[in-house]
């Protein structure tokens, strides 16, 4: 188990493993974790999404594009911070962001908040408010929790708030019948 979630963190994007920083929290957080791994943002696995910060806007490339357009940037401003050419305004503005799968807009993926435990979610859209791995999570905690095997003390309270939240907004009504 813990060998597998190793392997799917390398292949996953940083702030997932960032998410899932250490094996204690993979451990502790167990299932929800699982359920947050493949989180991607839209498209086919393993492509990647630039967020310009003078467009406001973005767009979506392979990953093996992305690493040609980083290598771009890097010889054209050496020495500096690599940001990708935006097709869009052709100023070199551009660094690995977050699609909303909900809003489809594009936005900077936040610093990151606290120690090696998460505390926040860092995909959470500042346009529509959604969240991959928060829905994922809520998903995840209530499945275990129509099942009888929801125990709220083996989860960062971040999640667990949020599985309140969900509770209370009925939002997922659906899930919680199954
Ligand atoms: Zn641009
Ligand atoms: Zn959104």
């Amino acid at each position: 188990m813990v060998g597998k979630i190793r392997e799917m963190v390398n292949e996953a994007p940083p702030w997932v493993t960032y998410a899932v920083a250490g094996t204690v929290v993979a451990i502790a957080v167990g299932v929800v974790v699982y359920q947050l791994m493949p989180a991607s943002t839209g498209g086919s696995p393993g492509d990647k999404h630039f967020y310009c910060a003078d467009c406001d806007d973005g767009f979506t490339v392979s990953a093996e594009k992305a690493r040609d357009m980083l290598r771009e940037a890097a010889k054209a401003n050496p020495g500096q911070r690599a940001m990708a050419k935006c097709p869009k305004c052709n100023k070199f503005t551009c660094i690995i962001g977050l699609k909303c799968e909900k809003c489809g807009k594009y936005f900077e993926m936040p610093e990151k908040s606290g120690g090696i435990f998460p505390t926040s979610w860092r995909d959470e859209c500042p346009h529509c408010g959604f969240s991959a791995q928060r829905d994922r999570a809520v998903r995840a905690a209530l499945k275990q929790k129509a099942e009888g095997k929801y125990d709220p003390d083996k989860i960062p309270p971040f999640i667990r708030e949020a599985v309140e939240d969900a509770e209370r907004s009925g939002e997922y009504k659906d899930v919680e019948k199954k």
